[in-house]
């Protein structure tokens, strides 16, 4: 797969691009990253400019991104501009993006990008979260270190994404290694007793019992089946029960 990444800032992508699984991805040829710079594209290397109307902050420039865009977008490729009023992320998203061979990012700066790069050119819009930041750059990260480990090759079983949270709709089970006892706060013995169905079980219930607590809003998209049905009781009657001795 291969990401162009188009951002006044190339230099903010040496440290990420160079750690951990997105590193390792390209040495494998399962990712190529590209930093495309607008200034390149820009005949004064001028980017921004104030803004119609009046206000604080300047404005992105429409040529320089529209020229950079041009040069990379192709017949197969998704183009994404990111912005804080774009579509919420999520692992669904880097899922489907996870299968496509090019995909091209538009880091915005300052007050945000000229609305007619937008118009003309109808990048799907992404957020990564209700808040602001100062540039594209750390959220065209975020998209291609979540897209990139769900590609094949890319994780060894030391970094499995498979029983990752948001794989299924539910949170992960918490995990532990060694030593057993810290602290004097043991591992659960469950996990230490080889017994695979026993071990199953467990982490199915820890999955449900963390989401109840912590997401419950994630709940209606998981399917249960009949064992969870028991295993759902369970932990209703323990929060119950926990709440009575309090
Ligand atoms: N004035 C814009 C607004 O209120 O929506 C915010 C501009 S922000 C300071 C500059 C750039 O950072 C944006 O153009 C966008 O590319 C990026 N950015 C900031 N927050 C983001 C978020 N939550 N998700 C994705 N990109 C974001």
């Amino acid at each position: 797969m291969k990401f162009d990444i188009i951002s006044i800032f190339p230099d903010f992508f040496q440290s990420p691009l160079a750690c951990g699984i997105v590193r390792i991805a390209q040495e494998k040829g399962i990712i190529e990253v590209h930093v495309i710079d607008p200034r390149s594209c820009a005949p004064d290397s001028k980017v921004d400019d104030y803004q119609f109307g009046g206000g604080a902050g300047m404005v992105m420039k429409p040529e320089p991104l529209l020229r950079s865009i041009r040069k990379t977008v192709g017949k197969n490729s998704r183009l994404i501009a990111l912005t804080p009023r774009g579509i919420p992320f999520n692992q669904n998203m880097a899922k489907a993006l996870s299968s496509e061979d090019h995909i091209v990012i538009v880091c915005g700066r300052y007050k945000g990008i000229d609305e007619r790069v937008i118009t003309l050119c109808k990048p799907e819009e992404i957020s990564i979260g209700d808040y602001v930041l100062s540039g594209g750059e750390a959220a065209a990260f975020v998209l291609i270190e979540a897209i990139t480990r769900l590609l094949p090759g890319a994780l060894g079983n030391r970094d499995s994404a498979e029983s990752d949270s948001f794989t299924t709709p539910l949170l992960e089970a918490p995990r532990y290694t060694r030593p057993n006892s810290y602290r004097r706060h043991t591992v659960p013995a469950v996990l230490r007793n080889g017994n695979h169905a026993h071990i199953a079980r467990y982490r199915r219930k820890m999955a449900i019992e963390q989401t109840l607590e912590r997401r419950p809003d994630l709940l209606p998209y998981e399917t249960f089946t009949m064992q969870d049905l028991n295993i759902l009781l369970e932990v209703m009657n323990g929060k119950n029960s926990r709440h009575k001795t309090r």
